[in-house]
């Protein structure tokens, strides 16, 4: 058996197991899950880990994020096919690929640069072609680009951000986020309807932060502080 249908097989049992029986059941997304190979996106020395329903370590001190909650979020933006859609955080660009299958266009936001490169560079390998990757601060959203159909945001943000919020369709767009403190964090399902946001409290989970203006401070002296204005 080759590592590629071993990584399917592996890759079904964990769509059937950890996700479709833990409530997920939107088929789109269930049948995205079953035909993005993850295990392409992680680095290599986690690969055989792939396709555990676990976050698995990234460079920079970042995470990819548990496939659960992925398919949680995606579920919960009820993509139909045509929508515009904004990702926050881009990562290992694992789940920025499920959204390429999900939606009509994605942009994609990273503030690393070294993340994003990698990003890419898997992204183009997978024939993922209806996404814009960009670099910058994803917490002031990419104004030149609204409104999007549906914003997903993978890091932790201390408030809804404001221009996220004004970028969100005035006609029913829909936002994912994660909201909270350092240390843990409730999504927050966010609809818009023209001047009214309603927001949905959904699970419990622990993002790392979203770092930038409408995020959090960084604390980190290394990193260029192009970025660390105005954090709360
Ligand atoms: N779903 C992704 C999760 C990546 S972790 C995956 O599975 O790979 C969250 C990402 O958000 C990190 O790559 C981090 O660098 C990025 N991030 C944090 N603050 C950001 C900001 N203000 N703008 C853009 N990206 C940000």
């Amino acid at each position: 058996m080759t590592f590629e249908s071993r990584y399917q097989i592996l890759r079904e049992e964990m769509v059937t197991h950890h996700i479709q029986a833990r409530g997920v059941s939107d088929e789109r997304v269930l049948a995205a899950m079953r035909d993005v190979p993850r295990h392409v996106f992680v680095p290599p020395q986690h690969r055989f880990r792939a396709y555990e329903d676990c976050a698995i370590p990234l460079s920079d001190n970042q995470t990819a994020s548990q496939p659960f909650v992925i398919a949680l979020m995606l579920q919960a933006l009820g993509l139909r096919g045509d929508e515009r859609v904004l990702e926050v955080g881009t990562g290992s660009g694992y789940q920025t690929a499920l959204l390429c299958r999900l939606a009509g266009q994605v942009c994609s936001l990273e503030r690393r640069a070294r993340l994003a490169e990698k990003a890419a560079q898997t992204l183009d390998q997978q024939d993922c072609h209806n996404i814009e990757l960009h670099l910058g601060d994803g917490s002031q959203g990419l104004p030149d680009m609204a409104p999007f159909d549906a914003i997903i945001v993978n890091a932790a943000a201390p408030a809804l951000p404001y221009p996220l919020r004004i970028q969100l369709n005035a006609n029913g767009g829909r936002m994912i986020l994660p909201v909270g403190d350092l240390h843990q964090q409730y999504l927050e399902l966010v609809t818009r309807a023209g001047k009214r946001w309603e927001i949905e409290q959904m699970r419990r989970v622990r993002f790392a932060p979203l770092i930038g203006r409408y995020g959090f401070k960084s604390y980190d002296k290394r990193e260029n502080d192009s970025d660390m204005v105005a954090g709360v």
